[in-house]
């Protein structure tokens, strides 16, 4: 008989299942309690795949021999408490995908650098003409790329949430970015859960796989201390040296693995920061795994453009550097672009505060920046922080305006970058549009 799988969500993870169930035989149900978005629906509609919007039929669903949870659906909700009591498995994509791929998979995690990690990852496979796909929290989803395309390779990025509908997949390389307190409410306010979703990760790697991770994170490393991995340990550390691993020496990257040295110059690394040399370290030792010979990974890690809205290099003009970092919208992140600032600045901030507190940005402040453009409604407290190390600090209302005076404040050899440090709802419908609306007034001059 065949079996019924019910797909709770109607989104990027939901129809990629669903699509995939259908081809694998099932009998599929896709219930979403809000709206399916048109293009979704389409797919849906033209694979003649049952669903139903604004609404969940208990009867229905609880009548599943399996059931994939989107990631958004929190473990708690009743319905999904019903299922559980009920013993009808409730799982993620990526698990329910993985069942029909034999692909070697890097499975990239972490609280901040997936999106970065993953991207570059993929520039590398794929410029080393490994067969090799992208998926996961970026781009198609999992099972759709396996209902099209199965490739002999992914690369994906995945969340807590994915992780913890798992109970079979496995990363054969696993790259753990780093962990800091980030989701709690999905975790009962406390971080030794969310800690130990990101570790599932690891859950079923055995002694052929790796886990490639930050040895300056002392969350991993007092995870790795009290538990058991059977995977092989890849670290890589911006501190210390390394016997093996990923390390900096001079200014130059040292990767020694199986007696196999890459050395690189930090400057020929095409992303810059700290942190993204933590992303390319990653990178590029699960390339290395993967055997891309050694000067295919260099060209990569020198031609990759990095994420959209990740400290991207915009123009230059009138050799003035635009970048745009709309992304970093928490003070951390605007610490991270400000800190690989070589230049004097001509820093866009503001939108809304999230509770920030600007003290720690002081000092780099001092350093680099020269004028202040505040882009959004919470200036107060950039005003009353920054007003007696900078002399210029100039409030806008909007990307264009905020554009144009930066324009003006910045000279040559000088830098424009946008590193907000605050939520974007004020001006803008989320990070991408205010970075989008930034990247065209700055090609509008
Ligand atoms: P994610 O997909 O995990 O949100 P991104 O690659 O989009 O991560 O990067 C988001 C922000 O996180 C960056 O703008 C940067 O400030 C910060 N970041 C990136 N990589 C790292 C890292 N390895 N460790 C700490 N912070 C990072």
């Amino acid at each position: 008989m065949e079996q019924k799988l019910v797909i709770l969500g109607g989104g990027e993870s939901g129809v990629g299942t669903a699509v995939l169930g259908l081809q694998k035989g099932y009998n599929v149900f896709v219930s979403d309690k809000g709206n399916i978005k048109e293009k979704y629906k389409k797919v849906l509609i033209s694979n003649n795949i049952d669903f139903e919007e604004n609404q969940h039929t208990e009867s229905k669903i609880l009548n599943a021999d399996v059931v994939m949870k989107s990631p958004g659906i929190p473990d708690k909700v009743d319905l999904i408490l019903k299922l559980k009591k009920q013993n009808i498995p409730v799982i993620s994509e990526i698990e329910f995908a993985a069942q029909y791929t034999d692909a070697t998979i890097v499975g990239i995690t972490g609280s901040n650098g997936k999106t970065t990690t993953t991207l570059l990852t993929h520039h590398i496979l794929k410029n080393a003409d490994l067969n090799a796909g992208i998926a996961g929290n970026i781009g198609d989803s999992f099972a759709l790329q396996v209902a099209e395309n199965d490739y002999e390779n992914y690369v994906l990025e995945i969340s807590s949430f994915q992780l913890d509908g798992i109970e079979s997949f496995n990363s054969h390389i696993a790259i753990l970015t780093n962990i800091t307190p980030d989701h709690l409410d999905r975790y009962d306010y406390k971080f030794e859960n969310y800690i130990a979703s990101k570790f599932r990760i690891t859950k079923n790697q055995t002694e052929t796989d790796y886990l490639i991770y930050d040895a300056d994170d002392e969350v991993i490393n007092n995870w790795l201390k009290k538990n058991k991995t059977k995977a092989k340990l890849v670290p890589f550390s911006l501190e210390k040296e390394l016997k093996y691993g990923a390390y900096i020496k001079d200014k130059n990257i040292i990767i020694n693995l199986n007696k196999d040295t890459i050395q690189m110059p930090l400057s020929a690394l095409s992303i810059k920061g700290k942190h993204n040399t933590k992303n390319a370290m990653a990178a590029t030792m699960a390339a290395q795994l993967l055997k891309v010979r050694k000067q295919s990974i260099k060209e990569s890690l020198s031609s990759f453009e990095g994420a959209e809205h990740r400290l991207e290099n915009v123009a230059k003009i009138k050799d003035v550097h635009y970048i745009n970092d709309s992304k970093a919208t928490n003070v951390n992140a605007t610490f991270y672009a400000l800190e690989c600032m070589d230049k004097q600045t001509v820093w866009i901030v503001g939108g809304v505060d999230k509770g920030n507190d600007y003290t720690d940005l002081l000092p780099l402040v001092r350093e680099k920046v020269k004028a202040i453009v505040c882009l959004g409604v919470d200036n107060e407290k950039i005003k009353s922080t920054f007003g007696n190390v900078v002399d210029i600090i100039v409030e806008t209302a909007g990307a264009e305006e905020a554009v144009k005076v930066s324009y003006k404040l910045a000279e040559r050899g000088e830098v424009v970058l946008l590193s907000p440090a605050c939520a974007s709802f004020d001006l803008f419908d989320n990070y991408e549009d205010r970075g989008r609306q930034f990247k065209n007034a700055v090609r509008n001059l």
